[in-house]
Order: C-alpha cells, then structure tokens, then sequence
C-alpha cells in the first residue's frame, strides 16, 4: 500500500497549500492523501487527486490526524499553519506537532519544507528502485 502524506492548512494558508498540491501533483499522486476536511476538499477539487478526509481541525480534525501519526500510518505530516492568528484548537495543533515530534515523523510548517520534505521522499524512493533492480 502506498505511503500517506496528512495534508494540513490553516485558513490563512488554504491558497498556498492548493497551490502546493497542484505545482507537485505529480508526486503526491503516488502517495495516499489524508487531510482535514476543508482542506481535503479545497485540495481534492483542485487537483482532482482523492483525499481521505478527516474532521475539520477545529472539529477534531486535527486529533484524528495525529492519533494516525501515532499509530505509525503517516509517512510525513506537512501542516501550514498560520502563524498571525489565534485558533481556537490551539491545544489540538500543538498536540499533533508534538505527536509527530515523538515519533519522529517527517513535518513542514511551511511550503519551502514541504518542498525538501516531497523532494527527499522521491529520492528515497528512486535509491530503493535502483537498490532493488
Ligand atoms: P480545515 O482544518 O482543513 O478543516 O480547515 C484545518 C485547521 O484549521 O486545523
């Protein structure tokens, strides 16, 4: 099964991440996509890519998202969060970073990371096809 990528923005950065999603298209179509919900929907319609969609962050989306990263299903967790706002799921946010932080699982807070973090992944990829043939 192919690896999942939990796709995440807050309000602020839903047109950075929908620009994101369509300028790598390419390499997320490989990947199993899971975000929150309005954010899976702007992306899903954007790119037409299918998006497993979890609650909306302030609903609990976020949470769902991180108990998938403790179960050890998410390969990379990109979240552009808005640094200028307050959000009433604070305590939700801070707990997904920390999640990935625990299990040491691959995060971008802000599309030049996402960008290095989609970039490494297709390396690895590419190292383990030539190591395999
Ligand atoms: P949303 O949630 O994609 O449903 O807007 C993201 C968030 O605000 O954490």
């Amino acid at each position: 099964m192919a690896a999942k990528i939990a796709l995440i923005a807050h309000d602020g950065k839903k047109d950075e991440i929908v620009d994101f999603a369509k300028t790598y298209r390419d390499l997320l179509v490989a990947y199993q996509l899971v975000a929150t919900g309005t954010t899976g929907q702007r992306i899903a319609e954007a790119t037409g890519l299918p998006v497993h969609r979890m609650r909306s962050g302030p609903l609990g989306g976020d949470a769902q998202i991180a108990a998938q990263v403790a179960e050890g299903e998410v390969t990379a967790v990109i979240f552009l969060v808005d640094p200028l706002y307050a959000h009433p799921h604070e305590p939700d946010i801070q707990g997904l970073l920390r999640i990935c932080n625990v299990y040491n699982t691959p995060l971008a807070t802000n599309v030049a990371t996402a960008v290095l973090i989609l970039e490494g992944l297709e390396e690895l990829a590419e190292q383990a096809d030539a190591a395999a043939n």
